[in-house]
């Protein structure tokens, strides 16, 4: 500290006298020359308690003291500025660098929700953000997978991969938003239940997938499995709907190999129209159904749709319970048509062929009422009355020495029913009549329904010595291999092809060559439908060996075949 200073002195004489008189404390500050100083007034003498009189004064100019000081503070403040330039700038980079990853996670996320899984580009450094950019975009690819498997099960058929019901909706429902003619197609494989007890899963799901590929390639269209035996596909090509069915059938005489095992199966065939039967897709998938409920009794095994079938399906259940009455009360009886045998020259057989005369309905034909019952089991009734009505018939009959077999038709269900020989057998013993005065007529689509469980019945039967004939012969499989295995004894020719004999050249190939080819399976060939001595002429010429048809007798009632067995000469033998 400097003690004194002399510079100015007037000026700082005023001063300092005037700071002395104000009496101030021995350190102060003051501005003096327009500068800061920093006084010190300092006691020269002292005397006791009192305040020295003379006192020095020391002062500096707090400027010049603080000079050295600036440019450090400047120095610091600048040292400062930049440090804090630095905290700012770096925590900006790596707020981004943590931000700027998450936001477009959480982007992605909204993505997610949406059902878009991109996958988010994960930054080149190896921090823990890029880590859970990894673990994020596996975590897409897993959702990603998982969404891609839920979504083909849902249209995927589990077992044969094939589309399912639900996708066959999805694209029904685009192929009508085009607003194009098409047909729907459903085909089902009538033996799979049969085939479902003999092979296992995996052989199944085989010729499931085989079936499937075999229809989409007959039909040249993709094909859907819409339930356990059944398939559905859209056509549309116009030029070949009318042929298709058929060249869909015709696939299926190939037999599948599955896993070295040659399967042989039919198909039935269902088809609807848009938008001629329906524009709407539930009706189209109702009406395809109903045409598929109709092919699988007829005997072509394909059907169109047919409108107000489900009135007519109506009345039909209905017809049933009323069926079931007329039965018990008298309403249904039998008409017995006679069959002539060529060689013994006269009536060896009479057909037992149902007559409904409803009291409410009037005569109702066999055709109408026979198909339906056996879908509902109803004609189980029918067989059951049938079989003690005709066994009691012909008992009768044998007792006035009319020496008459009488043929019953039996329907599929009979031909599954196992209890059936021992039933019949039950009945000849009630009425003391041997198993030849009975003959069971058998149409070759009841047999190939489940052949080994008709088989098992049928050898049942012929065991106990009846005599079996396959009705209808013609119309179905008409497979030569199975007619081998078959307990039977005659092949009745179905009246289709008899009934033009004199017209037509081809029905008169099919009957030369079954005739032919029955024989040497040492069958019996029984013509129906012979209506004319034209058709008898010939049907003898072939070597037929019965003839059943109009021109020797219409069916008759019991009392009616009783006359006609015993009046009628039959002059044209
Ligand atoms: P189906 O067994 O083929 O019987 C022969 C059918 O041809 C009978 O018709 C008969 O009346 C008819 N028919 C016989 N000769 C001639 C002919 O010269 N010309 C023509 N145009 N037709 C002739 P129906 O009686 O109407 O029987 C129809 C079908 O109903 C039978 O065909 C059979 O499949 C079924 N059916 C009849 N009765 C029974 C029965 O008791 N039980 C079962 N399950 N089905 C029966
Ligand atoms: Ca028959
Ligand atoms: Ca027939």
């Amino acid at each position: 500290m400097v003690a004194s200073s002399t510079s100015n002195a007037t000026s700082l004489n005023d001063f300092l006298s005037a700071k002395m008189n104000a009496n101030l404390a021995t350190v102060f500050n003051a501005t003096f020359n327009n500068e800061d100083h920093m006084f010190w007034r300092l006691g020269l003498v002292e005397r006791g308690e009192e305040t020295s009189e003379i006192s020095a004064l020391l002062y500096f100019s707090m400027d010049r003291a603080f000079k050295p000081y600036v440019s450090l503070a400047v120095t610091l403040s600048i040292i400062l500025l930049v440090g804090l330039l630095f905290l700012v700038g770096g925590s900006v980079v790596l707020s981004r660098g943590i931000a700027r990853p998450l936001q477009k996670l959480a982007q992605a996320t909204g993505r997610i929700a949406s059902g878009e899984y991109i996958e988010v580009e994960a930054s080149s450094s190896d921090d823990e953000i890029s880590a859970l950019t990894t673990s994020f975009n596996q975590m897409i690819a897993a959702v990603k997978d998982r969404e891609e498997k839920i979504v083909f099960q849902s249209c995927h058929d589990a077992e044969t991969g094939l589309k399912n019901r639900n996708h066959f909706e999805i694209i029904l429902s685009e192929e009508i938003a085009n607003n194009d003619k098409f047909i729907i197609m459903i085909a089902e494989v009538p033996q799979l239940t049969e085939f479902r007890g003999v092979l296992d899963h995996g052989h199944i799901n085989k010729l499931l997938t085989a079936v499937g590929q075999r229809l989409e390639q007959a039909a040249g269209a993709p094909v859907a499995r819409v339930s356990a035996d059944a398939f559905c596909l859209i056509l549309k090509d116009d030029k070949n709907l009318e042929t298709l069915p058929a060249l869909v059938m015709n696939s299926f005489l190939i037999p599948f190999d599955v896993a070295g095992i040659k399967i042989d199966t039919g198909v039935k065939l269902g088809l609807t129209k848009y938008p001629d039967d329906s524009k709407d897709p539930a009706k189209l998938m109702q009406y395809v159904n109903s045409a598929l409920d109709l092919a699988r009794s007829s005997p072509k095994g394909v059907a169109w749709y047919v409108a107000d079938r489900s009135e007519d399906f109506k009345n039909r259940l209905s017809m049933m319970s009323d069926l079931r009455d007329g039965i018990e009360n008298g309403e249904v009886t039998f008409a017995y048509q006679a069959k002539f045998d060529l060689a013994a020259g006269k009536i060896t057989t009479v057909e037992a062929l149902v007559r409904w005369n409803s009291s409410t309905r009037g005569f109702v034909p066999p055709d109408d009422f026979i198909p339906f019952a056996e879908r509902t089991g109803d004609v189980r009734h029918i067989t059951d009355w049938g079989l003690r009505e005709a066994v009691s018939q012909c008992a009768k009959w044998r007792k006035k020495g009319m020496d008459l077999t009488v043929a019953v038709n039996l329907s599929t269900s009979d031909l599954m029913n196992q209890n059936l020989p021992a039933q019949v057998l039950a009945l000849l013993t009630e009425y003391a009549l041997p198993a030849t005065s009975l003959k069971l007529e058998v149409t070759e689509s009841a047999v190939m329904h489940d052949m080994n469980r008709a088989l098992d019945v049928l050898n049942m039967l012929s065991a106990m010595g009846m005599e079996l004939s396959i009705d209808d012969y013609g119309t179905g499989y008409s497979s030569l291999s199975y007619l081998k295995k078959l307990p039977v004894n005659e092949l009745k020719i179905d009246k289709s092809f008899v009934l033009n004999l004199s017209e037509s050249e081809e029905d008169r190939i099919l009957v030369r060559s079954t005739v032919e080819l029955g024989h040497n399976l040492g069958l019996s060939i029984t013509a129906e439908g012979v209506e004319d001595i034209e058709s008898v002429n010939m049907l003898r010429e072939y070597g037929c060996d019965v003839l059943q048809g109009y021109f020797i007798s219409r069916p008759l009632a019991a009392a009616d075949l009783e006359k006609f067995y015993n009046e009628t000469k039959f002059d044209w033998a």
